[in-house]
C-alpha cells in the first residue's frame, strides 16, 4: 500500500490538537500531537501515540509522567512551536500542575502517570492514568487534511 495514500486517508479523520508536556531533570519539553484518545473510565486512562524517533519518546520513558494539553482555537501558534514549524526559539511560560508542566490557558490539561507502554511499529503508545485535570470553556483548535481549522 502506498504511504501517501495511507496518510491521505488518515488525514480525513478530523481531530483536535494537543501539546504533550513533560519534565526531565528540571527541563520542560513539549510536542504537538493529535494521536490522542480516551481509553477507560475506571480507571481513567488515555492514550497517546509518539513517533519512536521523537525526543518526547525518551523523555516520557524517563519521567514516567506527562500532561496532555488540548489546545483552544487561539493557540495555533503554540501548536506550530511544539511541532517544530517555527524557526526561532520561543520562550514559553508553563504552569505547574500535579508536579507536571502544563500549557497555560489550554481547554483541558490532563496530568498523567504512565500506566502502560506498547511498541507499535514506528510509534510508541503511552497509556496514561489521569491523576488530575482542569477544563475551561472555549472552542478547540482542529486539524483536518493536514491543515488547522476553526469550528466557528
Ligand atoms: P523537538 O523537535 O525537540 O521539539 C519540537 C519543537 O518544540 C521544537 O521546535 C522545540 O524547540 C519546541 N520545544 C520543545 N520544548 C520546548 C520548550 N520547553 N520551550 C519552547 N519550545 C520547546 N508526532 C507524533 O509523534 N505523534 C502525533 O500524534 C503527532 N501529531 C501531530 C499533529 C499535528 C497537528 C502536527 C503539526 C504534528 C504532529 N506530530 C506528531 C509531529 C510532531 O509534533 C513533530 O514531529 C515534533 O517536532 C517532534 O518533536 P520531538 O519530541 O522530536 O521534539
Amino acid at each position: 500500500m502506498d504511504d501517501l495514500l495511507f496518510r491521505k486517508a488518515m488525514g480525513k479523520f478530523a481531530t483536535g490538537v494537543t501539546v504533550i508536556t513533560t519534565e526531565v531533570e528540571g527541563d520542560v519539553h513539549g510536542m504537538t500531537a493529535n494521536a490522542f484518545m480516551s481509553v477507560s473510565l475506571d480507571p481513567k486512562l488515555i492514550l497517546i501515540s509518539v513517533g519512536n524517533k521523537a525526543k518526547m519518546c525518551e523523555y516520557i520513558k524517563k519521567s514516567q509522567s506527562f500532561a496532555v494539553n488540548i489546545l483552544g482555537d487561539d493557540q495555533r501558534d503554540l501548536s506550530m512551536v511544539f511541532a517544530g514549524q517555527v524557526k526561532e526559539k520561543k520562550e514559553i511560560a508553563f504552569d505547574q500542575f500535579e508536579e507536571t508542566p502544563v500549557i497555560k490557558d489550554s481547554l483541558v490539561s490532563l496530568a498523567c502517570r504512565v500506566y502502560h507502554t506498547y511498541e507499535a511499529g514506528d510509534h510508541v503508545l503511552f497509556v496514561g492514568e489521569v491523576k488530575n485535570l482542569h477544563v475551561k470553556d472555549g472552542d478547540p483548535l482542529t486539524f483536518f487534511e493536514g491543515k488547522y481549522k476553526q469550528i466557528s
